[in-house]
């Protein structure tokens, strides 16, 4: 007979009222914490997965977008943007200083590291399931944890969660689609092949092959052609190719179904390329992404939204808080096909504070790509440096605030823009 004595669950608190909640680590919620950190408050960051990064290690989503002006070496997203990419040069993440592709599992590890630098309190394994919103005013979250579900109390939050679930939850209004018949971006399900001989890959040839087979109804996939990205890793091939079309990303059911679908996509281009591919005969299928990458979901009403006009013009606004300069760059939502529209060469748009700022909220901020914008705007928007840069922004205005005790809505700019130009953000 054991004589081991048996427990229940005593359920956990977290008795701090923290300067600012952040709720998701991907690079936005990342970039917002330290940066609220480096202003002496107390943050804390809650994840549900059981590392940070989120598109980019979750995901796996590969290379940074292009974070220098069009045709042009100036560096267009800096600050944080900039220091990550240095510890990642560091570690052996990035190749050389200047690679966009990158090794997702030492990226985790570089996050893991540069939040143990600071005083932010990280939880990982944490689901933002509720928020408490009473006029606008958020007071508390609730995290679903292996410990129970903890409460956790802020004076300021910011939604970094991509999806926009903080202010969804909070009752707040948002856009969703291009419009009510219309579907979001296509999701998208990366994975990596190792054992690829590149030196023999013949991706034109195979393009062709794909159009033939798909034409006869062979490949389900409705995606143009075959997306592939090299990577530091030799002989991994790592693709962005499949393309789960009029699913909401919102919905849990069709989000099911949409895993589902994405990898029946995987398994169909890896077969493809194992049975037809120069150069791919003994590929193994190594890696497919922890979560689908959504590339568009909930966009929050927000004081100003940011539109394809703003982009296109490369508008300066006097509260911007960052650039841009990625592409329009719309996946059909219906099925083939892609829209990119340039942004002009050697200039940059900027993102407005007030696209930050849920028309709703008293002490909410918007982080991420789930910021305010149109469909349209959203395309360019949501690329990593660019979601980073508007983290390392949320951070510092939540600061701001935290010491004035203001509105989200009147954090002084000028203040925001010292505090860039102190850490190199440029905006
Ligand atoms: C298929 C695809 C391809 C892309 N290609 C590129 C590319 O080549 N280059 C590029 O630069 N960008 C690319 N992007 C865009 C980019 O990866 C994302 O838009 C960007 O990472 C968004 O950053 P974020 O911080 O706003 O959100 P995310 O990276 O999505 O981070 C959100 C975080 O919040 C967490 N979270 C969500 N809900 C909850 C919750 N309820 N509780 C707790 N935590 C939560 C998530 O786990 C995640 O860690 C691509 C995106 C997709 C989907």
């Amino acid at each position: 007979m054991s004589m081991e004595q048996c427990v229940k669950l005593q359920q956990k608190t977290i008795d701090t009222t923290f300067d600012a909640v952040i709720a998701g680590g991907g690079l936005s919620g990342i970039m917002a914490a330290i940066a609220a950190a480096r202003e002496n408050k107390k943050v804390i960051l809650i994840e549900k997965q059981g590392y940070l990064g989120g598109m980019a290690t979750a995901g796996l989503i590969s290379p940074f977008m292009n974070y220098c002006e069009r045709n042009s070496q100036t560096v267009a997203n800096a600050g944080l943007f900039s220091a990550l990419l240095k510890r990642m040069y560091d570690i052996g993440a990035l190749e050389t200083p200047t690679s966009r592709t990158f090794r997702e599992q030492l990226l985790k590890i570089v996050l893991d590291k540069m939040l143990q630098e600071t005083d932010v309190k990280v939880l990982l394994h944490a689901y933002l399931s509720a928020v408490n919103c009473e006029n606008g005013t958020v007071r508390s979250v609730t995290v679903s944890t292996v410990s129970g579900n903890i409460e956790i109390r802020g004076k300021y939050f910011i939604d970094a969660t991509g999806d926009g679930n903080l202010f969804a939850l909070a009752g707040m209004e948002y856009y969703l689609r291009n419009g009510p018949e219309d579907y979001s971006q296509p999701m998208t399900t990366c994975f990596n092949v190792i054992n690829a001989d590149w030196d023999k890959f013949d991706l034109t040839k195979m393009n062709k092959l794909y159009a033939r087979y798909q034409s006869e109804g062979k490949i389900k996939n409705p995606r143009e052609n075959i997306l592939v990205f090299s990577s530091p890793i030799k002989h991994l091939m790592h693709f962005n190719t499949t393309r789960i079309v009029k699913k909401d990303p919102c919905d849990v059911e069709d989000l099911t179904e949409a895993e589902m679908i994405g990898r029946e996509q995987v398994y169909e281009i890896f077969n493809f390329l194992k049975e037809h591919a120069d150069g791919m005969q003994n590929i193994e299928l190594i890696n497919i992404a922890d979560e689908i990458g959504v590339r568009e979901s909930r966009r929050v009403r927000g004081l100003y939204q940011l539109t394809e006009e703003d982009l296109l013009s490369t508008k300066k606004f006097a509260d911007s808080i960052a650039r841009g300069t990625y592409d329009i760059d719309i996946h059909n939502p219906n099925g083939t096909g892609t829209v990119i529209k340039q942004i002009p060469p050697h200039d940059y748009y900027t993102v407005p504070y007030r696209c930050l700022v849920p028309c709703e909220s008293k002490n909410l901020l918007v982080a991420g790509r789930a910021i305010s914008s149109t469909h349209q705007a959203h395309s360019s928007v949501r690329v990593m440096p660019i979601t980073s840069c508007i983290g390392e922004a949320a951070g510092i205005a939540a600061a701001i605030a935290c010491e004035t005790g203001c509105a989200v809505k009147d954090v002084p700019v000028g203040r925001l823009h010292a505090a860039l130009d102190k850490y190199g953000g440029l905006y």
